[in-house]
């Protein structure tokens, strides 16, 4: 399986060269040549699989490069009870008749984000090694609170890699601040930055391309490298996931092989749910997948008018880590829609950086309505969910996990369809305590982040998980905050140049 680049279908390259490089020289992301498929015996029989075998399964469709030892190498690593608190990894809770919510969010950071950047290092360091790129592997992330956060937890320790996290000082939340202050492990920084995550991310792009910064690591046998969510190393271990949860419900007999299901995803820069597109492609039965937004809707939008417009007010939403204008993972299903018409996706995406906005063509618009519905819901919507829930089914679930719910009881009055349907949880509702707690109570809580944990458990009955709990009591490692102009000195001198 080669690698092409959705600005350049000329471009071929080995996964492993893929993973490293993360985004193609052209500006394009890498997708694989073609989509392997599975037929539904091979789906059935990785029910019997542990989660890791699962997921080896799948990679091998992908990573032909690799070994079998590489590949269960990385996904051993990841994906066992030591990084994450059920055995099952992926769970399957059942909201109601029909109704699953696939819980992506026992990791140690309790978002779905670990699920691919638990592994993401070990495919890095093993793509590297494949590849002859004998460097030590250093990951700058520019944070506005999640990524960061699972990205060390992924790194740390991992050997042959370091990680440098730079969020800004006043734009995270106190708990997120708190857990990259207190990150452990032997590999990782965090620094403040007195500026706001766009001044993060720029200093962490202009460090990345500074030629002399790059031969200065090369002489000293290292190299940058980024977790991105454009990395394919990123995007193939949530596939994994949705062949998973369907070979998993056959088992349980809660469908029969062949029987469809919905896939409904909180969606923000489409990674996952594009994830949910290729496991349907590579035959996992699906009938719609439902695209949700909060009330930065710009893809609502899209899959509704085929019209991409980016020129609209952003909002600031109790579910954070969909407040995206820009999808880039579009990127990749606009490319397969058009038969991988690279020049189209060039002159698409050309025009959204240049004049914020594109249209696709009317045989486009059909393909998407074909395969997805989308819709959105504003704050108000999201916490009289979480609320109506929590008194219907006794099930406590997070903002963005509840704007999926919204979306998919919008979708059903819409069209009266009954097929079984999967909710991809995307984070632990402890994670968005404030929003949560006052969703149930109906009232907003004066009380302190960790009292809010303690008082949500009691509510929700659901175990508080280890790595929020233990907050509380954790030493701070890193106070460092620096101005932006520092930030390039600041990186030579952690990594001893
Ligand atoms: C990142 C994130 C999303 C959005 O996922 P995309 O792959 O960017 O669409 C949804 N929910 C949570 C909790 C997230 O952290």
């Amino acid at each position: 399986m080669f690698y092409n680049s959705t600005r350049n279908s000329t471009v071929k390259v080995s996964s492993a060269e893929a993973i490293t490089q993360g985004i193609s020289a052209d500006g394009g992301l890498f997708v694989p040549e073609s989509i392997p498929t599975l037929s539904l015996d091979e789906i059935k029989a990785v029910g019997d699989m542990s989660y890791a075998d699962r997921a080896a399964f799948v990679f091998s469709k992908y990573l032909t490069d690799f070994t079998d030892a590489e590949i269960h190498y990385c996904t051993d690593n990841a994906y066992s009870t030591k990084n994450f608190e059920t055995e099952s990894i992926a769970e399957i809770a059942h909201l109601f008749d029909g109704t699953y919510m696939l819980e992506l969010w026992h990791g140690p950071t309790c978002a779905f984000k670990d699920m691919a950047l638990q592994i993401l290092p070990y495919f890095l360091t093993t793509s590297a090694k494949k590849i002859n790129l004998d460097k030590k592997i250093v990951i700058l992330v520019a944070t506005s609170g999640d990524t960061g956060k699972a990205a060390l937890e992924g790194f740390r320790d991992v050997e042959g890699t370091s990680i440098m996290v730079f969020y800004p000082e006043d734009g995270v939340s106190p708990m997120q601040k708190r857990q990259m202050k207190t990150q452990e492990g032997s590999n990782v920084g965090v620094c403040a930055l007195k500026g706001n995550f766009d001044d993060c991310q720029n200093g962490v792009k202009a460090i990345f391309t500074d030629e002399n910064v790059k031969k200065q690591l090369d002489e000293k046998g290292m190299m940058f490298s980024s977790a991105n969510s454009i990395n394919w190393g990123r995007l193939v271990p949530q596939i994994v996931y949705y062949v998973s949860s369907y070979a998993e419900l056959v088992k349980d007999g809660e469908i029969e092989a062949g029987d469809k299901i919905n896939i409904v995803v909180p969606t923000g820069n489409f990674g996952n749910i594009l994830a949910a597109y290729y496991a349907k492609h590579m035959g996992v039965p699906v009938n719609k997948l439902i695209c949700a937004s909060n009330i930065n809707n710009v893809l609502t939008d899209f899959i509704n008018t085929g019209i991409y417009d980016r020129n609209r007010k952003f909002y600031a939403t109790v579910s954070p880590s969909m407040d995206i204008l820009i999808s880039s993972n579009l990127e990749r299903l606009l490319y397969l829609l058009t038969d991988r018409n690279d020049s189209l996706i060039k002159e698409w995406f050309g025009k959204l950086s240049a004049e914020g906005k594109y249209e696709v063509s009317d045989d486009i618009k059909v393909k998407i309505s074909e395969e997805f519905f989308a819709g959105c819901c504003d704050d108000v919507q999201t916490k009289n969910t979480i609320h109506e829930i929590y008194e219907k089914y006794s099930y406590t679930c997070d903002t963005h996990t509840a704007v999926a719910v919204k979306v998919y009881e919008d979708y059903k009055k819409a069209t009266g369809d009954t097929t079984k349907t999967v909710i991809a949880s995307t984070a632990s509702p402890y994670k968005f305590s404030e929003a949560v707690l006052e969703a149930v109570q109906d009232s907003k809580s004066e009380l302190d982040e960790y009292d809010m944990i303690d008082k949500l458990a009691e509510l929700s009955k659901m175990p508080v998980p280890s790595a929020l709990a233990d907050l509380r009591n954790k030493p701070e490692r890193f106070n460092d905050v620096i101005d932006k102009a520092e930030q390039k000195e600041y990186v030579l001198k952690t990594l001893g140049i």
